[in-house]
């Protein structure tokens, strides 16, 4: 199998993704020079995470270690001695653990430049608009919130308070991901057909956050659902006009009381391509394919922490592509605070996330309808 090789300097300079999240947001935006920053690094940002859970401990914490322009300063937690050993972990000074009643005062802490809310969704909008009236900047874990209302609450509150939001979506900062954007964006498939968009894992203890409704706001689709409408919107490089969509519940499975077990949907695009996708709470899939004329592009992995692999056949075999992979983590913190600094666009905006939402009702409004929806 010939294996191609991308330079890393070219593909981040033409890293689609970048460009789709730019001609989103309503913020002008100062490109990066093909040839790299245009400013000097920025000095490291303060950041605090709210919630230490699963994900802040298991890769936020230790992808910011791997950051060069920012570093751990506060933890806010429900647990304090948890917090306190992480707290430990991470050289945070335990004056800077807050909790749920006393984050308000995070306004007096000159430490934190950045608050990462990686709470249970329905939270999101709270503790994103606490943050800034703090006058922090923030970034927030997708889904950005439970309903469009929240999300456009979210990014209103950032204009106002003269700060920036970003949103969790990290794989706009993995490699593979983008060398993929850049082979469609470059013909290399020929005009794009049609994009499936698979993601889903088998849930477990049915008495999780993830599975009550007022805290998750919804099912597979809120949770892991969202990665495929996001790859169909990135590999696309539209917005969708329309959508059709069915959700399942088993009745009978106490995961399945409040949310949905299953939701398939399918994306009208302008230019005519369709995407069509699955989310599940009960079978492992994780696969994009976008079909063109003469070719396909796959990434399978379609979404991991690290590892997603890329493919491409132009009507023949299929290739590896070898893409020297990027740090997801502490690539979309150093890329907001790079971003912050003038020195990169913004990727991953509160507009990007709005946009999802947008969708997101429009989706769970046809399946309980049963007809198509105009976003
Ligand atoms: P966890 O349940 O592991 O952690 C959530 C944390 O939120 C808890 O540990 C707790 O922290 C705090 N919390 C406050 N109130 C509640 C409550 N009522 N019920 C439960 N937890 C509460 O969830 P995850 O870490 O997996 O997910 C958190 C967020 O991150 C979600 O929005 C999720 O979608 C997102 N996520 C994103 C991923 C990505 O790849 N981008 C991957 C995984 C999750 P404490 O004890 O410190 O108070």
């Amino acid at each position: 199998m010939r294996e191609l090789t991308v330079s890393r300097r070219k593909f981040l300079a033409a890293s689609a993704i970048g460009l789709g999240a730019a001609a989103l947001s309503n913020f002008n935006l100062r490109e990066a020079s093909a040839d790299g920053p245009t400013a000097p690094p920025p000095k490291p940002l303060g950041f605090a995470f709210v919630g230490i859970g699963g994900f802040a401990m298991g890769q936020l914490l230790p992808g910011i270690t791997r950051a060069k322009y920012c570093k751990p300063v506060a933890l806010v937690s429900g647990h304090p001695d948890k917090a306190r050993a992480q707290a430990r972990r991470y050289n945070i000074d335990p004056k800077n653990i807050y909790n749920y009643d006393n984050y308000d005062s995070i306004k007096d802490n000159p430490d934190i430049d950045v608050v990462y809310i990686v709470l249970p969704n329905s939270m999101h909008a709270e503790y994103t608009l606490r943050a800034f009236q703090a006058g922090k900047h923030v970034i927030c874990e997708k889904p950005m919130a439970v309903s469009v209302k929240e999300a456009q609450q979210m990014v209103d509150a950032a204009k106002t308070a003269g700060k920036r939001l970003q949103i969790g979506y990290r794989m706009h900062f993995d490699s593979p991901t983008q060398a993929c954007i850049n082979a469609i964006r470059n013909g290399d498939i020929g005009p794009l057909q049609i994009i499936e968009a698979e993601t889903g894992f088998r849930i477990g203890d049915p008495s999780q956050w993830r599975l009550n409704r007022k805290l998750s706001g919804g099912g597979c689709l809120m949770d892991i659902g969202i990665y495929s409408l996001s790859a169909a919107r990135y590999l696309s490089g539209e917005e969708p006009t329309e959508v059709f969509a069915h959700t399942y519940g088993d009745a009978s499975d106490p995961r399945f009381k409040e949310v949905e077990q299953n939701c398939d949907f399918q994306l009208k695009f302008p230019s005519g391509v369709l995407a069509s996708c699955l989310s599940s709470y009960n079978a492992n899939l994780n696969r994009y394919v976008a079909h063109g004329r003469n070719g396909r592009c796959i990434l399978e992995p379609g979404q991991a922490y690290n590892g997603v692999k890329f493919q491409i056949s132009k009507g023949r075999s299929l290739q590896a592509v070898d893409v020297p992979p990027l740090d997801q983590f502490s690539g979309e913190m150093d890329g907001f605070v790079q971003a912050l600094a003038g020195n990169s666009p913004f990727k991953a905006t509160g507009e990007e996330g709005l946009q999802d939402m947008r969708i997101i009702e429009a989706i769970y409004e046809s399946a309980r309808t049963g007809a198509s929806v105009k976003v």
